[in-house]
């Protein structure tokens, strides 16, 4: 009996102490949020929580506890990628060395304001934290307009290192350190090594990447430190980091494609060092903006950046004298000093100068920069008096025009493509500015979550399969309910389409007839098709015919979904838009409101006999510029008995953040176009806040005119060979812009 009892002891010995060594090397494992509750109750120092593999739908994860230094509490994965959180989840939490690993947020958002949180309440922050190797994709509320961060650093010490963020397409600074109490400023944050995905052009303000303190503590020191990051596309709005407080470091970090600079919008002393800047043509694309005092900005690499105004390669703002904490400080003692700027557009200096901005910069430098390319011979722009900076030792390459002559030496232009991929000035002048060696200080591969795929967020046309449709009744709503994203739909010429339900598109999609006649669609329903979150419409030699619609109106050929939260894309190629006239206000695209379109293109098409209009792109109504469209290419187009508007092109207010609507109208006929009584543009065209506009060989004849209003900053508006017959002429708010040749003719 005392036998089989020690046998019983000695056993239940073994199977704790097993029990523990597994606790100890991999934590405690929990399965549920219960049990997640329960081990963080009583967690103590130098403990693990572990999360078992596994989706974890709905979660609102909180963590308080206190660690100490060198004996951490951890919040780990079991294994690292393999706990997905997703539905409407979140993680909180404070206390004092917290360490979180190996999280994967998808598939759903946050039902508060943040995904990650560095605190559990306002007076409940973390110290002393850090949050690494997780990942945050696509985790964005449904609603577009409905704002959330995907992280919010509070606290102080804290490091949010080698984690992946990746396309968020809500309302929302992506990563943000807030300075909001005490207990968070003066915070020495480091935020390194970190992958920052795509992010698509928002259309509006808050879209920005990272942003360090608001305005309302931009006086305090945060001291956070932001380097090794990798910043791949985020093309939100024209703000990618937005540097709001004062004593932060920017270094090494890799800026690719990305559209719009990093921004020093409010504090001063922050050191911006060897940051690589790679635009490849793409537009928009921006460096770095001084605003403020005491800001350093050099030895950064800059290259083949295009953006123009705030969105230069190297800007410095004009100031507003005794600024409020929420304009625009003067800059003060700030030197942009030793950069390499390759093939840039612009160089914009006391940027922003109007009459509120009148303070021009002071005691500052702009010394030492090689400046070489043939982009643009002109790339300086002067807005102001410069007498405060100091210009010297800068080098420009021959044919690019320097600004003034003294402080610039022209140098031959010679560029080579060195071991590391970049293009590089002679090492003599590299030398002379003792820059180091030119090459990337991280690459893509070597930042974000190790285990986790850098993927694209956004489809193309063309990539998938080619299916042939046979003419019917749904035998095309059927090829679009099977197909994949990126297939081609080939109808058969001459064919009859005709759908009797909405046509679902969540995925991008061609549609096209065989070469030669074109088929023809038709919908029985108020839309003939409806893009969905994702979707995206390419047609090419189609003919649509308003013949089966409904005798309703407000019918429309394409619409959008509200509320998707990703962008779109619509490409009109050699279609023919005809007798949409069933009842009045039969539009061709008419998108819902708080959808937004990268692209909109039209393209040697022909429109007859429309009871409403071809394109709306007005649904703002705030007027706080969230407009519904970046691109858009109207080229080589007729427009007869077209009622309402051919184009309403709206971007409202003045909020300077974003890039569009860029526009371009050419060779178009119009005839007989902008009579119907309900035409509440009273215009054929009508272009509201259009940032970069050209319009080139347009005849309108017997038909309502142009209506173009200028707003915001400095638009680009180009007209050229316009000619009104019989026709109503064109309408300006008096901006100025550039005219040639527009002829009116009675
Ligand atoms: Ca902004």
């Amino acid at each position: 009996m005392i036998k089989v009892v020690l046998k019983y002891i000695i056993v239940w010995a073994l199977i704790c102490s097993v029990f523990s060594c597994q606790e100890e090397k991999n934590g405690l494992l929990v399965n549920n949020l219960e049990e997640f509750d329960q081990a963080v109750a009583n967690i103590k120092p130098g403990e693990t929580i572990t999360m078992a593999n596994g989706t974890w739908k709905d979660v609102e994860l909180q963590l308080t506890g206190i660690g100490e230094d060198g004996k951490p509490i951890k919040l780990q994965a079991e294994t690292p990628g393999k706990v997905i959180i997703s539905g409407q989840s979140n993680l909180s939490f404070s206390g004092e060395f917290i360490e979180i690993s190996g999280l994967v947020f998808k598939d759903g958002y946050t039902p508060t304001s943040a995904v990650i949180s560095f605190r559990t309440d306002v007076d409940e922050v973390a110290n002393n934290s850090r949050v690494t190797n997780c990942v945050i994709d696509g985790f964005s509320n449904p609603e577009r307009f409905t704002g959330d961060h995907w992280v919010l650093m509070y606290g102080k010490n804290n490091r949010f290192d080698a984690n992946s963020l990746i396309g968020k397409v809500n309302r929302g600074v992506t990563m943000a350190v807030k300075m909001d109490t005490e207990a968070s400023q003066e915070n020495h944050h480091i935020i390194e090594n970190n992958y920052f995905g795509p992010r698509p052009v928002f259309g509006s303000n808050e879209g920005e990447t990272l942003r360090i303190g608001t305005s309302h503590f931009s006086r305090l020191n945060s001291n956070t430190i932001i380097r090794n990051n990798y910043f791949d596309r985020v093309n939100g709005e024209h703000e990618i980091i937005s540097s709001k407080a004062c004593g932060n470091e920017f270094t090494n970090n890799v800026f690719f494609e990305c559209q719009g600079t990093l921004t020093m919008r409010h504090g001063t002393n922050t050191l911006v060092e060897n940051n690589y800047f790679l635009g490849n043509g793409k537009p928009n694309t921006g460096g770095i903006r001084i605003i403020n005092e005491y800001q350093t900005v050099r030895k950064n690499y800059l290259a083949g950046l295009t953006g123009r105004r705030f969105r230069g390669a190297l800007v410095i703002m004009n100031g507003v004298p005794n600024s409020p904490p929420n304009r625009y400080n003067q800059v003060v003692d700030s030197y942009m000093e030793n950069n390499i700027v390759v093939n840039c557009d612009y160089i914009q200096l006391c940027a922003g100068s109007d009459e509120e901005r009148s303070a021009t910069p002071v005691g500052s430098t702009f010394k030492n920069n090689l400046i070489l390319g043939n982009t643009n011979p002109n790339p300086f722009t002067i807005y102001d008096d410069v007498s405060g900076i100091e210009f010297s030792g800068n080098r420009m390459s021959e044919g690019l025009n320097p600004p003034f002559k003294e402080g610039f030496e022209t140098v031959p232009l010679e560029l080579t493509k060195n071991e590391n991929g970049l293009l590089a000035p002679s090492s003599e002048l590299v030398d002379r500015i003792e820059f180091g060696p030119i090459k990337l200080p991280v690459t893509k591969e070597e930042v974000g979550a190790s285990y986790y795929p850098k993927r694209e967020i956004q489809g193309s046309f063309g990539v998938g399969n080619k299916t042939t449709v046979a003419p019917g009744t749904n035998t095309l709503l059927h090829a679009i309910e099977s197909s994949q994203s990126g297939d081609i739909l080939i109808l058969k010429n001459g064919g009859e389409y005709v759908m009797t339900k909405y046509a679902l598109v969540n995925h991008p999609l061609t549609i096209q007839s065989e070469e030669g006649e074109k088929a023809v669609i038709l919908s029985e329903r108020q839309s003939f098709f409806r893009i969905q979150n994702g979707g995206a419409l390419q047609f090419k030699n189609i003919v649509f015919d308003g013949a089966s619609s409904p005798d309703q109106s407000g019918n429309n050929v394409i619409t959008t979904t509200y509320s998707m939260n990703q962008n779109y894309a619509l490409v009109i190629e050699d279609c023919e838009v005809k007798d949409l006239d069933k009842n009045h206000s039969f539009d061709f695209i008419k998108p819902a409101k708080y959808t937004f379109a990268d692209s909109v293109i039209i393209v040697n098409s022909k429109f007859t006999n429309l009871t409403g209009s071809v394109l709306t792109l007005d649904m703002e109504v705030e007027d706080i510029g969230n407009y519904n469209a970046e691109n858009i290419k109207i080229i080589g187009s007729t427009f007869t008995d077209v009622q309402h508007e051919i184009a309403n092109v709206y971007r409202g207010g003045t909020d300077e953040s974003t890039f569009g609507p860029i526009m371009t109208v050419k060779d178009i006929q119009v005839s007989n176009c902008g009579h119907g009584k309900r035409n509440s543009a009273n215009a054929t065209w009508r272009f509201h806040g259009v940032q970069d506009l050209e319009v080139n060989n347009v005849q309108l004849t017997n038909s309502k005119g142009m209506d173009l209003f200028m707003t915001v900053g400095e638009p680009i508006t180009k007209l050229s060979n316009i000619t009104f017959n019989n026709s109503e002429g064109l309408k300006t708010n008096n901006e100025p812009y550039e005219a040639e040749n527009i002829v009116v003719k009675k």
